[in-house]
């Protein structure tokens, strides 16, 4: 085996396509040094060092050092330069890189090799002892930090007090003297705190440093985030290590970060931001402020952007964007440093982007002729989708604009101001919606920034921690506001004019324009047309799955429609029956001793079931609709307070007792389980037959005053034997011929079943004896297949999920091991027997990504799924179908 790749001058033994060893980084280091990009020269070690690291009780393989010492010799050769000479050194950087980018989870070293010999060859070779000051005493701080663990407030204290001894502001006022100084400082503080030396040895810095990337694969904010992404833990990282190049030795010199296309919006223009004299995390670290690189869109009282200060640099650096794009066919985030008007490329990787900027680049670049429309599909996530989908500011809504900063990423947040990460996850967890205000984020409080409904930071740019980590969670971000002061001794925060903003405070966050809004404001629904109509148009033309919906009301079915369902895929008619104006009318049906008593109660609900299903057909004119007949437990209806009972009592012209008692005797110790779905049906007969009634007059009547084209679908739930479904059907097909012949008008309808327990899928050929469409309830099928009760398991799922004993959360995405193959089980014995049966599935799955690339691949005619997650299951049914 192989375990170190070398790249440098135009020739690397890795490739772009190796992530999987290489990592992200080192990938696409190899790739830009073969394709003759200026990279300084180094080599990478592979993830599979990392993994076999883990696997021997942290070990590294025994070749391993030879080759990394053959490589480094390589880059000595190359770059002129020795590892530890004390006339010539050559210095390094140590980073990390996954095959999944993890922004800053991981640790980083830089100016590796500086000791108290090698930085005078530094100072000889630059002719710059302050520089080669501030070099070593930055190594010395992250070393200290990164290596040996200690704590870094402790040096930066130094730093502090040397200033302030020094009468000056900024870490650039000080004197190579004073940095000299602090050198020594910093090891005997060093020594102090951890009872040994700061290590004087190159080599042993080096391996230290390596140890200490591999190491940090197992921190706990890496652990958290490859939780939060489904990062598995045995990728592993690699190690990259990198001659170093300096954009802080003099004003020729710079340092930047940039997106080859805005990655909030995705227009099509150079976007970034980098810094004069400063050194590589500078930019993200949101410690001083960057400056724009390109003066497209400049404004007056902006910094002065690169293309005017540095315009040859920037002339190389645009050069470099069209050749990425060129090149990689997708939208870069890059990584370069400017030494002596010398650019060099640091990084270059596929650019996180926001859901409205990913649909945007993906319809340009296939307009533009770099990819084709299938590739603009596959390009935008259908999980990203739902940020696209929910409602932002309503623009003419009042509002008391308290301070502004930049549009880090877009949607509208609102809720109550914390200050800690570990605040706002509590608050979540407690049901209450936060905002997460800090002065600016680290890592560390990755937890927060997911419990949050947005967040909102004092300092940083468009690239800081906060903005990146925002983006790509998907979450409303407002970043660098420099109009807030926060404090959080007090726990509050001052904004424009004074206004004072305390913990508990309601706040708005709109993170498209930036702004910082007091108390709540009134939001409006998504644009569908444009570049999302657009990519939609593409998605339509290759899936093969139909997609409806789930929905109840006409408002529902319209809200679906104009997300493009095909159809109503369930209709679930008890939400009707909880309406203010016919609940009584319910539970007295329940409650009744006889069928006469039910008969009663049932006709003051028909014509309110008609009108329901009426607005229903007219909302899917032309489309498909299934209603499924009643389906909860009669528990569920039952009335709870003795007013209500009281109530009841005398329109049902009974005693409160009596009707008490009866409550009683219809209480359920497991109503999952009992006296719901077919076996309501079957029991109480005229409940169905009064609600076949309303769905056939409702279809005839319009057929016959409307003209219209409505083929209803009359679903009856919970069958797990076949026989159930032949008596029910029976009853209904009895009422819809009668409804039919009395109106006199030609209607088609199906009846059909849901798949929801075991024993229907098992026996699915039995039930397509009698059902001409299946629908599988993919709830009730999870809930029975793994005896996991849907209301119980939020007590320990979640304990289950985080242990990694279940993959996922199965009500969330299906599980395909199991679930799933009674999914594919009935399809294939309902198919046989009934060879053009109609499939769907109903389960809050069919919205799920990766549940609709299964329904996919087992065949299923269609899903169906909330009016929100229509676009995500169009997306997917696309993604599964190319
Ligand atoms: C199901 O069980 O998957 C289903 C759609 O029905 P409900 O969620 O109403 O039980
Ligand atoms: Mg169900």
């Amino acid at each position: 085996v192989k375990y170190v790749y070398f790249f440098g001058d135009g020739k690397a033994e890795g490739k772009g396509d190796m992530k999987n060893l290489l990592g992200g980084k080192g990938a696409n280091l190899a790739e830009m040094t073969s394709i003759g990009l200026p990279v300084p020269a180094g080599f990478t070690i592979t993830t599979e060092v990392c993994t076999e690291f883990y696997k021997n009780n942290r070990q590294y393989p025994a070749e391993l050092k030879r080759e990394v010492e053959e490589k480094l010799k390589q880059v000595e050769t190359l770059m002129g330069k020795k590892f530890g000479d004390r006339k010539n050194p050559l210095l390094v950087s140590v980073r990390s890189g996954a095959r999944a980018s993890m922004p800053g989870m991981m640790d980083t070293v830089l100016n590796l090799g500086l000791n108290d010999e090698t930085v005078q060859g530094i100072i000889e070779q630059s002719g710059d002892p302050r520089f080669a000051y501030d070099s070593y005493r930055r190594f010395i701080q992250m070393y200290s930090d990164v290596v040996m663990e200690m704590d870094g407030d402790i040096l930066e204290h130094l730093l502090e007090q040397k200033k302030e001894a020094r009468g000056v502001e900024l870490d650039t006022d000080l004197t190579a003297d004073d940095l000299k100084d602090l050198v020594v400082k910093f090891k005997q503080k060093v020594k102090e705190e951890l009872g040994r030396d700061f290590p004087e040895n190159p080599e042993e810095q080096l391996w230290g440093a390596i140890g200490a990337v591999f190491g940090s694969w197992m921190n706990p904010r890496a652990i958290t985030y490859r939780k939060l992404n489904n990062i598995p833990a045995e990728w592993g990282t690699a190690v990259n290590v990198q001659s170093m190049v300096y954009g802080n030795m003099g004003d020729d010199c710079a340092t930047g970060v940039a997106f080859t296309r805005d990655p909030s919006t995705g227009e099509n223009y150079f976007y970034g931001e980098y810094l004069v004299n400063a050194q590589g995390e500078d930019v993200v670290a949101g410690i001083r402020t960057p400056q724009p690189i390109n003066k497209a869109k400049h404004k007056p009282g902006d910094l002065p952007a690169m293309e005017d200060v540095l315009p040859d640099c920037y002339a190389q650096l645009a050069k470099i964007r069209d050749i990425l794009e060129k090149h990689y066919k997708d939208m870069q985030d890059i990584e370069f440093t400017i030494e002596k008007g010398k650019l060099y490329m640091l990084q270059t990787r596929n650019g996180k982007r926001t859901a409205n900027a990913a649909v945007k680049i993906a319809v340009d670049m296939v307009k533009e002729g770099l990819i084709d429309d299938k590739e603009g599909v596959l390009r935008v996530e259908p999980s990203q989708l739902d940020q696209l989908l929910h409602p932002s500011l309503d623009p003419k809504a009042a509002k008391t604009v308290i301070a502004k900063g930049l549009p880090a990423s877009p949607g509208a947040a609102c809720g109550e101001v914390v200050f800690s990460a570990d605040e706002a996850e509590n608050a979540a967890k407690m049901g209450l919606k936060v905002i997460l205000v800090r002065v600016e984020t680290s890592p560390e409080d990755i937890h927060g920034m997911h419990a949050a409904q947005g967040i909102l930071t004092a300092r940083g740019g468009m690239t800081s921690h906060a903005a990146v980590v925002a983006r790509g969670m998907g979450k409303c971000c407002v970043a660098g506001c420099g109009d807030i002061v926060v404090n959080y001794r007090e726990q509050q925060f001052t904004a424009k004019g004074g206004v004072i903003i305390k913990k508990g405070d309601i706040i708005t966050l709109d993170g498209s324009t930036g702004e910082v809004i007091l108390g709540q404001v009134p939001t409006v629904q998504p644009e569908l047309t444009g570049d999302f109509g657009q990519l939609m148009q593409w998605v339509d033309k290759y899936r093969k799955l139909k997609v409806r919906t789930n929905a109840d009301t006409p408002q529902d079915a319209k809200v679906a429609r104009e997300f493009g369902a095909e159809g109503i895929g369930l209709c679930r008619t008890e939400h009707m029956f909880f309406d203010a104006d016919r609940i009584m009318a319910v539970r007295e049906m329940i409650l009744s001793e006889d069928v006469e008593g039910r008969k009663r109660a049932l006709i003051k609900i028909l014509p309110m079931q008609k009108s329901d299903f009426i607005g229903l057909f007219r909302e899917m004119k032309g489309l498909p609709v299934t209603i499924r007949l009643l389906d909860p437990p009669l528990h569920e209806f039952l009335p709870q307070k003795d007013s209500e009972i009281d109530e009841l009592a005398k329109v049902m012209n009974v005693t409160a007792q009596t009707l008490k008692n009866k409550v009683e005797f219809l209480h359920e110790f497991n109503p999952m389980l009992g006296h719901r779905g077919c076996r309501l049906g079957i029991t109480f007969p005229e409940i169905y037959d009064m609600q076949v009634q309303g769905i056939m007059e409702a279809a005839c009547e319009l057929i016959k005053n409307e003209g219209f084209s409505i083929i209803p679908e009359i679903m009856i739930p919970l069958v797990g034997e076949v026989k159930e479904l032949a008596i029910l059907k029976a009853n209904a097909v009895r009422v819809c011929d009668e409804v039919i012949a009395r109106y006199g008008v030609k209607v088609e309808y199906l009846i059909g079943t849901m798949i929801e327990l075991p024993r229907a899928a098992l026996t699915a050929d039995a039930i397509a004896k009698e059902a001409e469409f299946f629908s599988f309830g993919t709830n009730d099928l999870t809930q029975t297949t793994y005896g996991l009760s849907r209301d119980d398991a939020g007590k320990f799922l979640p304990f289950y999920v985080e242990s990694e004993i279940y993959p996922n959360d199965p009500f969330v995405a299906l599980d395909q091991a199991g679930v799933g193959q009674l999914v594919k089980m009935g399809c294939e014995k309902g198919r046989a027997t009934r060879p053009n049966i109609k499939l769907g599935i109903c389960g809050e799955h069919g919205g799920e990504p990766s549940s609709v690339i299964f329904c996919h691949h087992i065949g299923l005619d269609y899903v169906s799924c909330s009016p929100f997650r229509v676009p995500i299951a169009r997306l997917a049914a696309a993604h599964a179908a190319l």
